[in-house]
């Protein structure tokens, strides 16, 4: 089976595509010549990800699935959530991102937050959604080097180092985004029996 994945971002594609060997051929936005910039207007992560595929399906007519991730801090009622990659403004800069939200807890005493993803699929003209979470906590400073975004202030609970510090192979397999699309797998090789 054939899918587009609807994202240009080669760490997302390195990510998916190692988790789908074998069951599914992913490809890219750009290698069906969409470089759009695909709207991504709604209020939820559900809404978000589903305009991104439905977009594909209307205008190129591939079956495909997106994902949409938001960092949920409770003390916040859930901010940043969908909007967690331009939280500090319109630039999608991770540190002032970082920032603003350490700024933001300064005071808190309750630190739990939470990784959703959420992967839409249109297959065969029908729609599902498949959702990831990681539960853990914002810490006070910045630790780590690697991966993205608001890696350097999360300690999952399963760890003791925030996802910068573990490392993309670890941070990989225990991802939300690895959660929602391990049930994107599982629901795809069903439908390959
Ligand atoms: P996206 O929907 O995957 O583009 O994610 C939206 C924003 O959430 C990103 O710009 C990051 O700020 C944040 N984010 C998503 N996934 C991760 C992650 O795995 N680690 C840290 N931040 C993430």
């Amino acid at each position: 089976m054939k899918l587009v994945f609807a994202t240009n971002n080669q760490h997302k594609l390195d990510e998916v595509r190692k988790i789908t060997t074998g069951c599914t051929e992913i490809v890219s936005l750009s290698d069906i010549n969409c470089h759009d910039d695909i709207p991504e207007t709604a209020d939820t992560l559900e809404g978000n990800a589903l305009q991104k595929a439905r977009y594909i399906k209307e205008n190129f007519g591939y079956d495909c699935f997106s994902d949409d991730t938001g960092l949920e801090v409770e003390a916040l009622d859930n901010a940043p959530g969908v909007y967690s990659a331009r939280y500090a403004g319109p630039e999608h800069d991770s540190e002032a991102n970082m920032n603003k939200l350490l700024y933001e807890m300064e005071r808190k005493e309750n630190r739990k937050a939470r990784f959703r993803t959420v992967i839409a699929l249109i297959l065969d003209g029908k729609e599902y959604l498949f959702e990831g979470i990681i539960n853990g906590t914002i810490i006070k400073d910045k630790r780590g080097g690697t991966g993205f975004g608001y890696d350097p202030i999360f300690v999952p609970d399963t760890h003791t180092q925030t996802f910068a510090e573990m490392g993309n192979d670890i941070k990989n397999n225990i991802s939300h985004r690895a959660l929602a699309v391990n049930k994107l797998v599982s629901f795809l090789s069903k439908i390959a029996e």
